[in-house]
């Protein structure tokens, strides 16, 4: 009967309010810790979503001089942006993680990778290039990261781009050649990708999965790839692998290298 007689009534109303406060609290909390890591995943994505929210509606760059920046603005804003960032990441480090997937998109901003899975976290190589066209270098990285560790190979392209939109259209590709001609060498250099023993070989014995995937751009949902390869007028000379039906693919010609 603590201080039954020595306290008021209403700060003994207080006392049990605050008790219980505390109680409910600490089992909110109890709960939270409790609950799986799924759950804590999803509550994660949830406030990163808050903060989209925030930030989203939020156009001027700068916040001083609206639309009409000069690069040297520009830059000064991004430094200062870094600044902060890099302030709070010292604070509050990051877990290391090592991918498990690599992931190649085309270089196109309104696609954000962390959001095709909702996944903050490091599990993800990503390689961004114009019209998810892989080169020399990126073949061999993709190998390397496959060497690493890596166990799903997701290769995209995404909707409205605007590198095969240039490949499409005659008189883009007059001004665009080079970017027109990564294009048309997509297919062809997936085949090559596909074709590398050390990737082959993991495709063969189970322990590499390569799908193929279109990104819808406005929503970043992973969709089937269209069934045709992207429109050209450019002739087909790609020796490579048409898409086919299923997004998981396979070598299907020897080793080229
Ligand atoms: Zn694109």
């Amino acid at each position: 009967m603590l201080g039954g007689k020595l306290m008021p009534p209403i700060a003994r109303r207080r006392l049990r309010i605050a008790l219980s406060v505390v109680a409910v609290l600490g089992l909110v909390t109890a709960v939270f810790f409790a609950v799986s890591a799924r759950a804590r995943f999803i509550v994660g994505g949830a406030m990163v979503n808050l903060g989209y929210r925030m930030q989203d509606p939020i156009s001027d760059y700068d916040f001083v001089h609206h639309h009409d920046l000069t690069p040297d603005q520009i830059w000064n804003e991004l430094v200062s942006q870094n600044h902060l960032a890099a302030a709070v990441r010292k604070k509050f480090p990051r877990t290391s993680r090592h991918p498990v997937v690599a992931m190649v998109v085309c270089m196109d901003a309104r696609v954000d990778t962390s959001e095709l899975t909702g996944d903050t976290r490091k599990y993800y190589y990503v390689v961004r290039t114009a019209g998810s066209v892989l080169a020399d270098q990126e073949e061999e990285m993709l190998e390397l990261a496959v060497a690493n560790g890596v166990k799903v190979i997701v290769l995209t392209r995404h909707t409205d781009c605007a590198a095969e939109k240039v490949a499409a259209d005659p008189v883009a590709r007059k001004q665009y050649p080079n970017l027109s001609a990564a294009v048309d060498e997509r297919e062809k250099r997936i085949a090559e990708l596909l074709a590398r023993p050390a990737i082959a070989a993991k495709i063969k014995s189970g322990e590499l999965l390569v799908k193929r995937m279109n990104i819808d751009t406005m929503t970043e949902e992973l969709l089937p790839l269209p069934a045709a390869p992207a429109a050209s007028t450019a002739p087909a000379t790609s020796t490579a692998v048409a898409p086919k039906d299923s997004s998981t693919v396979v070598p299907a010609v020897a080793p080229a290298h």
